[in-house]
């Protein structure tokens, strides 16, 4: 196949360019680097099978020569990455999804939609079946993200039925391994990378909400699993062994050998109390489940940051200095080329 992989320059995209070409697909990446690093893909560069254009997908999505299927992964993803840009986040996931939408249905390719356990906002519902419609706030901030997916759902399920397009939903729970950036702000990162360097783990709220951590190789099987597969979904992929934050705190400290305090932060607003997937319809009907356990899926992404320790001694002085946190300002020229 010759599959187009928005959000390819990312933590989860650059998995997967890696794996289509693996077993011999060529991939074209789209990406504008706002929170992927062109370092994720300089190893795949010059290789014939794959293709780079530096794009923002909410603007327009224009590949030459033809496509076989569309994995639509480009938004930002880490809670301080999408506050930080609201407007960002909301274009990518309405515009940039009907772009990319469009795009499979003039090549008549498969679309895969990289959603989230998001859509189910803190749910009233434990664990989450996909016939869970969710508990999430329209006007919070975590809204531009739960409501852009949301929409981008919505938007996907009317392609399927309006003009036929061979669209699927997949439901992504908490995703962690190499390539996360060290201050991207999100719990498995920021521990590993506090851990190294030797400074308190923050813990927002008691520490006891949940979240499921499924390792990245097992992830990427099952979106590779979805492109494969003519099936609607929504699927939900992810982990289901749910483990509390301080247990993950813990779970770091010990694989790291680190002796960093635990030290205590508000809960951020709207925070999901609790988080643990369903994977029955991913495991009928794709054949797929997690195999990575989280001690030996923490281990292997511990190696990975242990061997840039300059990127973590600079990502832990960005998550002490806040850096990774509040709104950030859009500049004229950014909001206008997104349509605002
Ligand atoms: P990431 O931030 O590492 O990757 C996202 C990529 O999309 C980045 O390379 C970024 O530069 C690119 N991007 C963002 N906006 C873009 C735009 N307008 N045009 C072109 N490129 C753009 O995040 P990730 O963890 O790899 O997540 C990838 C996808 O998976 C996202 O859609 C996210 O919502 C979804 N997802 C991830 C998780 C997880 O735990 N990692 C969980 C649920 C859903
Ligand atoms: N979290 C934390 N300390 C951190 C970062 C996050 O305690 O340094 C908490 C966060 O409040 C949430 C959980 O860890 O309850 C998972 O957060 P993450 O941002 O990784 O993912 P999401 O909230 O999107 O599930």
């Amino acid at each position: 196949m010759r599959v187009a992989v928005t959000g390819g320059g990312g933590f989860l995209g650059s998995h997967l360019c890696e794996a289509l070409m693996r077993r011999g697909d060529s991939v074209v990446c789209l990406d504008n680097f706002s929170t992927g690093e062109p370092e994720n893909i300089a190893h795949l560069r010059a290789h014939p099978a794959f293709e780079f254009l530096h794009t923002d997908v909410s603007v327009a999505v224009d590949v030459p020569g033809r496509i076989d299927a569309v994995a639509h992964l480009a938004s930002p993803a880490s809670p301080p990455d999408y506050l930080r840009r609201p407007l960002q986040t909301l274009a990518v996931g309405s515009r940039g999804t009907e772009n990319c939408l469009r795009l499979a249905r003039r090549h008549d390719a498969r679309f895969v939609l990289a959603s989230t356990s998001e859509v189910y906002g803190d749910p009233l519902v434990h664990p989450q079946g996909e016939d869970y419609w969710g508990n999430v706030n329209p006007v919070g901030p975590r809204s531009v993200y739960d409501e852009a997916k949301r929409y981008a759902e919505a938007v996907s399920a009317a392609y399927r039925r309006s003009h036929s397009v061979n669209a699927g939903i997949l439901r992504i729970f908490n995703t962690y391994g190499p390539r996360m950036r060290p201050q991207d702000g999100r719990v498995v990162s920021s521990f590993i990378t506090q851990a190294l360097a030797g400074e308190p783990l923050t813990i927002y709220g008691d520490g006891k909400q949940t979240r499921s951590f499924c390792y990245v190789d097992d992830l990427v099987r099952g979106i590779v699993a979805m492109l494969d597969s003519p099936e609607a979904g929504p699927f939900n992929l992810g982990n289901p062994a749910e483990r509390t934050v301080t247990e993950l705190a813990e779970l770091v400290l010990g694989i790291t050998g680190a002796t960093s305090e635990l030290q205590y932060h508000p809960l951020p607003v709207d925070d999901p109390v609790r988080r643990r997937p369903v994977i029955t319809r991913a495991q009928e009907r794709l054949g797929w489940y997690p195999e990575v356990g989280i001690e030996e899926g923490l281990r292997r992404t511990v190696e990975w940051f242990a061997a840039r320790p300059r990127d973590v001694a600079a990502g832990a002085a960005a998550i002490r200095g806040g850096q990774q946190d509040g709104p950030a300002v859009m500049s004229a020229g950014t909001a206008a080329e997104a349509g605002f």
